[in-house]
Order: structure tokens, then C-alpha cells, then sequence
């Protein structure tokens, strides 16, 4: 019996083949099977720039106004999950409430995905210094912490605020919050993959790109994020 870390019921959980192939390989699943349904995978058609679930595979209209703004320099970015009702409360009890444990929740819906990922450093997208005081946790670094050896090259300016917190024209109207983590001396090549939990806009990766970009740019930079 195990108990379901988003609906708080107990289940039972069906072996499949897999773990009965690999004993101790995979861990048990913290999600019902019913909880777990209503996560839905995006595809099988999407924005081959952003990952975004669309019913054609065409460029989005986001991506397009990204191209205009950057000249054809855009971020190849991929996701997992269509962000619907079931992401959007998951994320508000995980980030909003400190919900700590949902980060486990997370950690199972991305791993088949980012397993897969390769890259020379992937650098997780940091939370703001007050944020983290708040919650005591850095909220993208503890979903991606044991499943990739993770790079903090990035810092967040005080009083940035989040971007949850704001409308869409405020969020795309955000400035640059993101700068080199000064903790961070050190040089940098090669490819970068730069992780998150959501893709709203595109402008908080942009920027975070942006950032990484000006300090090195012979670095190819790519991201991940687990909903769009
Ligand atoms: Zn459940
Ligand atoms: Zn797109």
C-alpha cells in the first residue's frame, strides 16, 4: 500500500512488467493511477521550438514573436506536460503553499524525459533570494537535484518577484533579473541545457538564456521544462 502524495488516499500500486524485469531499479510511484491520469502528456503534435501542444507542428505564435525579438537567435526548448488543471494545482500547492513533498511528484513525472537529456551542464532556473528565504527551498533545484548533476550558474536579483504572480503582459514586460552567480568562478563550453518547471511566456528561459549568453557566448544554449 502506498499512499498518493496528491490526493492524500491510499492505493495500491500495480507492478508492471518492468519493475518485475528490474527489481529495485525503478522507485514506487507516489501518484494514483487516477491522480496520475490527469497529467497529460503533450503531443503528438507540437511547437517544434517550444514544445507547446498545438494541433498542427507548426512554429506557435509565441515563438514567432520570439523570432521577431530575436532576430532568428531563438531557444530550442522542449517540455513534457500540457500545464492544465491538474499541473496548475500541483504547482500552486508546491510553490505557493511550500507543499514540500509535490517536489517528488515532479521529480516522477520529468524523469523519463530527462533521463534522455544530454548536455555538458544543465543549469536550473533560480528562484529569487526572498522566495527561497520564504520557503526555505529553491523550488527548481530540488525537483532536478537527484535526478542531474546540476550547475548554479545563475543568481536572481532581490525584489525581482515571481512570475506566477503576474498577469501576461506583466510577464512578458519583465526586466532582466537574472546574472552570473558570483559563487560560480569558473569558465564555461559547450552546451548548456537550462531547466524549469513551467514555460508560461518564454520570457523568464529567454532571459535566463540571455544571461548565460553574454557571459559565454561560444555556449550553446538549450532548455527543458517540465509543462508548457
Ligand atoms: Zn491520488
Ligand atoms: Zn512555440
Amino acid at each position: 500500500m502506498s499512499l498518493c502524495l496528491f490526493c492524500d488516499q491510499p492505493f495500491t500500486e500495480d507492478l508492471d512488467i518492468r519493475r518485475l524485469l528490474l527489481p529495485g531499479k525503478s522507485k514506487p510511484s507516489c501518484l494514483c493511477p487516477s491522480c496520475r491520469k490527469q497529467f497529460e502528456a503533450i503531443g503528438p503534435a507540437f511547437c517544434p521550438q517550444c514544445g507547446r501542444r498545438q494541433d498542427n507542428g507548426k512554429i506557435c505564435q509565441d515563438c514567432q514573436k520570439w523570432r521577431r525579438i530575436y532576430q532568428g537567435n531563438f531557444l530550442q526548448s522542449q517540455a513534457v506536460y500540457c500545464y492544465n488543471q491538474a499541473f496548475h494545482d500541483l504547482m500552486v500547492r508546491y510553490k505557493r503553499y511550500g507543499d514540500y513533498l509535490l517536489c517528488q511528484v515532479l521529480q516522477e513525472l520529468a524523469a523519463p524525459a530527462v533521463k534522455k537529456l544530454a548536455a555538458d551542464y544543465f543549469v536550473p532556473v533560480p528562484t529569487s533570494p526572498e522566495h527561497r528565504k520564504k520557503r526555505g527551498y529553491d523550488t527548481v533545484w530540488e525537483i532536478f537535484n537527484p535526478l542531474l548533476p546540476l550547475t548554479p550558474l545563475l543568481a536572481k536579483k532581490a525584489g525581482a518577484g515571481a512570475q506566477g504572480e503576474k498577469d501576461k503582459k506583466a510577464r512578458m514586460q519583465a526586466k532582466q533579473n537574472f546574472f552570473l552567480n558570483p559563487e560560480f568562478g569558473g569558465t564555461i563550453t559547450g552546451k548548456i541545457i537550462l531547466l524549469d518547471d513551467i514555460y508560461t511566456t518564454g520570457r523568464t528561459l529567454y532571459h535566463a538564456r540571455d544571461a548565460i549568453e553574454t557571459a559565454f557566448p561560444e555556449c550553446q544554449v538549450e532548455s527543458f521544462s517540465i509543462s508548457r
